[in-house]
């Protein structure tokens, strides 16, 4: 059974039953008949249905975004927006999906091959919390597109959301064992990506959770996508626009609470801007408008549970015995459920084990360089490389980062957010494979060479 907790009052808000073995073999059925029957279906159908889907997700738009805001906090403006980002992710891939399935003609020493995209089976994706109709998104609508079948395993505390779509789905009319919901717990998953029906497996979510799924792939060599954690620099340099880095930088680390993960996370500030910077950031930390999630002024609900909370005020505890002084906030908010202040640490040892990891929750480390090779060096000292996001009006400055800071993406001047165009995810711990654009869309096809003597 799943309970689903409102993280904002603690209050249980829904119960869902588990499938039991019987329900998963008799899913996994329906997405290798589904899949027989989808994988001959014309780029029109499938592009026809994603339209449908972003229709439905368009009328249920206010439903689904309450939704998500109970069952993991974040405020109801950013769930608005992250459902019309679905929208927009369903309508990217009806619109140029003929395109990025085009197939491409080579000349061969004795005529010519021609490389077709073709789909592959069904696909597992298990995917986490916190933006929890996005992240499955990313891989649905590619999915569709590409003539495979999804089957989802969604994070335990959003049940709810990963059931409402499924409904949307089956509202436009996909066919049977297109998209299945499969409600179960982790210890379910390695089975399914041994089961031969299943062709390949992507995660979203912890190095924890990505080491083990991916080992299960490997064992039975089944291609595994991996989009895990960050903690992305956000680098301030002498010339940049001081009052925008500042606000970009206060937003890029509490929405959606700081459980993002390429929220930026690090603030490392040259100099001769530093203490400019740090005054205006810890201000704007401070302004930060706390409260209701369901409140569409609320910049800031609770985090999405108790326990995420208490991770976050541990490492913020770990931080100060490293030496780190805690500026601002950083604290528990006595009140039910996960509620904190946002906090600001500085002087934290980049060499302390806490500094290497990821703080997902709304507290910043800010550090002071002296020069861009500096930044860089301190950007790249973290295990992951997931995004970034750097302040300078220097062209030269801006190619330096762009080509030095080990990052799946580098934002110039402006907050990181991923669109379904580019695309998006991260090297090192911070996984591997690409999502969005057609780089996600090939992710999971098998790129056939059809020669012609
Ligand atoms: P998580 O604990 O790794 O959970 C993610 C998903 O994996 C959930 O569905 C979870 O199921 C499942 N899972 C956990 N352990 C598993 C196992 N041993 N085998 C199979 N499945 C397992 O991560 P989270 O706390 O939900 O999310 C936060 C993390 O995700 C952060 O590190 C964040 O940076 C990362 N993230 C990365 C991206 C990206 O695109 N790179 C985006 C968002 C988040 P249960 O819920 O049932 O445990």
């Amino acid at each position: 059974m799943f309970e689903l907790i409102n993280p904002a009052t603690g209050e249980t808000v829904d119960r869902i039953a588990e499938l039991d073995d019987a329900g998963i073999e008799a899913a996994l059925a329906r997405a290798a008949a589904g899949y027989k029957a989808w994988r001959e279906t014309s780029i029109e159908t499938r592009t026809a249905l994603l339209t449908k889907i972003a229709d439905a997700w368009e009328a249920n738009k206010q439903h689904l975004a309450e939704r998500a805001v109970r069952e993991m906090g974040k405020t109801i403006t950013s769930a608005i927006a992250e459902v019309e980002k679905c929208i927009s992710g369903f309508r990217h891939y009806a619109e140029h999906g003929p395109a990025y399935l085009a197939p491409t003609m080579v000349q061969t020493p004795t005529g010519h091959a021609v490389a077709r995209w073709l789909p592959l089976g069904p696909v597992l994706a298990v995917m986490p919390w916190n933006f929890p109709y996005w992240q499955a998104v990313r891989f649905l609508a590619p999915t569709i597109l590409a003539g495979n079948v999804a089957l989802l395993k969604h994070a335990s505390s959003v049940q709810g959301c990963a059931a409402a779509m499924e409904e949307m789905a089956r509202a436009a009319g996909a066919p049977e064992g297109l998209f299945q919901n499969l409600a179960i717990k982790s210890d379910k998953v390695d089975a399914i990506i041994a089961d031969k029906r299943v062709v390949a497996v992507t995660l979203t979510g912890s190095e924890g959770a990505g080491a083990k799924v991916a080992e299960a792939a490997g064992r039975a060599l089944k291609k595994v996508v991996l989009e895990l954690g960050g903690s992305d620099p956000f680098i301030v340099m002498p010339s940049a626009d001081l009052d925008a880095a500042v606000k970009t930088a206060v937003t890029a680390r509490v929405q959606n609470a700081g459980q993002s993960c390429i929220c930026s996370k690090r603030m490392i500030v040259h100099a001769d801007v530093y203490d400019a910077f740090l005054e205006k950031f810890v201000a704007g930390m401070e302004a930060v408008a706390i409260g209701d999630p369901m409140e569409e002024a609320t910049v800031m609900g609770p985090l999405s549970s108790m326990q995420q909370r208490d991770t976050v005020l541990a490492q913020v505890a770990k931080a100060q015995a490293a030496g780190a002084k805690l500026l601002t906030g950083g604290t528990k908010i006595e009140r039910e459920g996960a509620w904190m202040t946002p906090g600001v640490l500085a002087d934290l040892d980049p060499e302390s084990d806490v500094a290497k990891e990821e703080i997902f929750g709304p507290v910043a480390a800010v550090y002071k360089v002296a020069d861009i090779d500096a930044a860089i060096a301190l950007a790249n000292d973290v295990p992951y490389g997931l995004g970034s996001s750097v302040w300078t009006q220097d062209e030269a400055e801006i190619e330096r980062f762009a080509r030095d800071i080990e990052a799946g993406m580098t934002a110039v001047n402006t907050l990181l957010a991923s669109v379904p165009a580019a695309p998006f995810g991260g090297i090192k711990l911070s996984g591997h494979g690409r999502e969005l654009g057609p780089w996600g869309l090939h992710e999971f096809m098998n790129l056939k060479a059809v020669m012609f003597a």
